[in-house]
C-alpha cells in the first residue's frame, strides 16, 4: 500500500503555476475526468495538462484517503484531516483545469459526451448539462453491496464516504447516550451497547477495532455505568475473516479479537435487516434474530448505477457485472477514447487504493506520451514546411516521435497489505525476499501508522493527522456530538 500509493503522493508539483496558469485552448483535445477519488487523483496529480483541456467532474470536491476513515468513525482522527480538495492539485497544473462539483448521470460512448447534473442543496439556473469529450477518464468507484437484503440501506450504516463515517459516530454516541438514560431498561440497554459489524473484510475488521480502542480507552472513564455493557460482534459468511490475508494473520486477527472480547460469527450469514435486529443464518443453517444498537455493513462493492447504464449501452464488448472490462492498456472493450481505472473496473486485480493509485499514475504517463507526440508532430510539420531545417533536426524530432509512440501495458507492482486491528496491533502483509513476509503486533502498528501518515496526501494532512493522535493519547477521544 506504502511505496506505490506514496509514490503518487510524494511526485514534486514541479509544474506548480498558481496564479499564472495557461487559459484553456479551443485547438487542444477535451480530456473529461470523472471521480476525485484514488484513481482520478493519482491520474490527476501525474498528468502534464499542457496539451489537454481538462474536465474535472466529481460529487465530492476533494480527495479522500480511506485506509484511515474507520479512525473518524469514533474520532481517533478528524475528517478533515483526511481531506485534500481537488482544486488543491488543478490550481498547481501548467493549463487551467476545470472542476465541477457534479454527479455525471450518463456517459454517451457513441456521441462521446457526458452528461452531468448539480447535486448541490442550492439550485442555480443550469441543473443539468451535456459536454462532448476527446477522451474520458472514468474513474468512478463502486458503491456498496447489499446483495438486495432487506432493510439495509434503510437501518445499516456504511463506511465508504466522509458522511459515513460520521454518521456512524453519531449514531454511536446516540445509543450510549440513550443507554445512559434514566431508568432505561436492562434488555433496552443490552440492546442499544450492542453493536454489530457485517463483513469480515478488511473494513469490517478495522472498524471493529476501532470501536473495541473507544471502548477500553475512553468509554469506560466518560460512560463507567454502561460501558461495560458494550458487545461488539463481527458477522461474516466465510469460514474465516480477511480471506485476502496470510493464513497465519487471519489467525492472528481472530484469537486478538478474542482477547478483546470481539465476537466473532463465521460461517453466519445475514439474511434480513430490521430496525433493531439482524436476522441471521448460522453455521447449522438455524435462522436467528440478534437485537442491535448499531449496524455497520462493510460487505464489498458493487457497480454505480451510471456504470451498469455504460455496460449495458455496449452489451457485447462489457458483460462481465462486476464491473468494466478494460484492455491491458485500461482502454474500456468497445468504447473509443474512453480509459477506466479504479474499483469500477473488473481486471484481475483487488479493488484497493494500491491498485487505483497505480493505474492513475500509469495513464497519466500514457496521456503524457500522447500530448508529446502531438507537441512533437507540430514540431515536426513546422520544420519540414519551413523547407530550410536541417535533416539532423528533423532525424532527431522523428526518434522522439518514434520514443514516445511506445506504450508498454499496464503492470501492477504490490506492495503488501495492511490493515489495523486494534488495541496498538496490526497485520502487515509484505511481498518481500522473494516470498510473502507476515507480521502482526505492536511492530506491525508502528509500520501501519508511519506507512500511512507517509502516504497522506500533503504536508498538512500529516500534520493534521499526527496532532490528531497527539490529542487523542493526551486528552482521550471527545465524546461529545
Ligand atoms: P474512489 O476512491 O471511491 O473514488 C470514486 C470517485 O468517483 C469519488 O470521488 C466519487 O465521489 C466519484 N463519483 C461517484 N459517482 C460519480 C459520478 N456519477 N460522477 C462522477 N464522479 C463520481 N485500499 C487500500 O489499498 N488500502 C487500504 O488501507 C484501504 N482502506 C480502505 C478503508 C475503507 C474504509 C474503504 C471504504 C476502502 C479502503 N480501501 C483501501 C479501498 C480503496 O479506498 C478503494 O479501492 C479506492 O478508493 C478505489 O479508488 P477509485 O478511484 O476507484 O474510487
Ligand atoms: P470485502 O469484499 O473485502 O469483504 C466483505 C466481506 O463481507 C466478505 O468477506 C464477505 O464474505 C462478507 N459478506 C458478504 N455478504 C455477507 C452477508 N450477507 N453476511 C455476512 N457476511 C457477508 O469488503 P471490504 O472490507 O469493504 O473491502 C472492499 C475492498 O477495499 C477490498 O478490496 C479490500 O481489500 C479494500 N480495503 C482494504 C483495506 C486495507 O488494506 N486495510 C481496508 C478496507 C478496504
Amino acid at each position: 500500500a506504502i511505496t506505490a500509493t506514496g509514490a503518487f503522493l510524494y511526485v514534486t508539483q514541479s509544474e506548480a503555476h498558481p496564479g499564472t496558469q495557461l487559459e484553456q485552448d479551443p485547438t487542444k483535445p477535451t480530456l473529461v475526468v470523472l471521480g476525485s477519488g484514488w484513481g482520478a487523483t493519482s491520474f490527476l496529480k501525474n498528468l502534464d495538462t499542457d496539451e489537454f483541456n481538462v474536465v474535472v467532474i466529481s460529487p465530492r470536491n476533494y480527495f479522500l484517503f480511506t485506509p484511515l476513515l474507520p479512525s473518524v468513525t469514533v474520532g481517533t482522527l478528524e475528517a478533515r484531516s483526511l481531506i485534500q480538495p481537488t482544486r488543491f492539485i488543478t490550481r498547481h497544473k501548467k493549463r487551467a483545469v476545470q472542476v465541477y462539483e457534479a454527479e455525471a448521470q450518463d456517459v454517451d460512448p457513441i456521441k462521446k459526451t457526458v452528461t452531468f447534473q448539480d447535486i448541490s442543496e442550492i439550485k442555480g439556473t443550469t441543473a443539468s448539462v451535456t459536454v462532448p469529450y476527446d477522451y474520458l477518464v472514468y474513474a468512478v468507484g463502486c458503491e456498496n453491496q447489499t446483495f438486495g437484503i432487506k432493510g439495509v440501506t434503510e437501518y445499516a450504516c456504511f463506511l465508504k464516504e466522509l458522511t459515513d463515517a460520521d454518521k456512524i459516530r453519531q449514531k454511536l454516541m446516540d445509543c450510549i447516550e440513550t443507554a445512559a438514560f434514566k431508568d432505561q431498561s436492562q434488555e433496552e440497554i443490552d440492546r442499544l451497547m450492542h453493536m454489530v459489524v457485517v463483513g469480515g473484510g478488511p473494513t469490517g475488521v478495522e472498524y471493529a477495532g476501532e470501536l473495541h480502542d473507544f471502548l477500553i480507552d475512553d468509554l469506560k472513564k466518560w460512560y463507567p455505568e454502561v460501558a461495560d455493557r458494550l458487545r461488539i460482534t463481527l458477522i461474516e459468511a466465510l469460514p474465516n475473516v480477511l480471506p485476502a490475508f496470510s493464513k497465519q494473520l487471519i489467525q492472528y486477527t481472530e484469537s486478538t479479537f478474542r482477547e478483546n472480547k470481539i465476537d466473532v460469527l463465521t460461517r453466519t450469514m445475514v439474511k434480513d435487516v430490521k430496525e433493531q435486529s439482524v436476522v441471521v443464518q448460522d453455521a447449522n443453517k438455524e435462522i436467528r434474530e440478534i437485537p442491535y444498537g448499531l449496524l455497520v455493513w462493510a460487505t464489498g462493492n458493487t457497480s454505480r448505477p451510471i456504470t451498469r447504464n455504460l455496460m449495458n449501452k455496449l452489451p457485447g464488448a462489457q458483460n462481465v457485472r462486476r464491473g468494466l472490462v478494460v484492455d491491458d492498456y485500461l482502454n474500456m472493450t468497445g468504447a473509443d477514447q474512453v480509459y477506466c481505472l479504479g474499483d469500477c473496473t473488473a481486471t484481475q486485480y483487488a479493488p484497493t487504493a494500491q491498485v487505483a493509485s497505480q493505474q492513475g499514475q500509469y495513464l497519466a504517463q500514457v496521456f503524457n506520451k500522447l500530448g508529446q507526440k502531438s507537441k512533437f508532430e507540430r514540431d515536426l510539420a513546422a520544420a519540414r514546411a519551413t523547407g530550410t531545417a536541417e535533416p539532423a533536426e528533423i532525424e532527431s524530432l522523428v526518434k522522439k516521435l518514434n520514443r514516445v509512440a511506445k506504450v508498454n501495458p499496464f503492470h501492477y507492482s504490490h506492495q503488501g497489505s495492511l490493515a489495523y486491528i486494534g488495541s496498538e496491533k496490526a497485520i502487515a502483509d509484505l511481498p518481500l525476499f522473494n516470498g510473502n513476509v507476515a507480521s502482526g503486533g505492536g511492530a506491525a502498528y508502528l509500520f501501519w501508522r508511519s506507512a500511512y501518515v507517509s502516504t497522506l496526501y500533503s504536508i498538512r494532512n500529516r500534520t493534521l493527522v499526527m496532532a490528531d493522535w497527539i490529542k487523542v493519547k493526551l486528552f482521550g477521544r471527545d465524546v461529545s456530538r
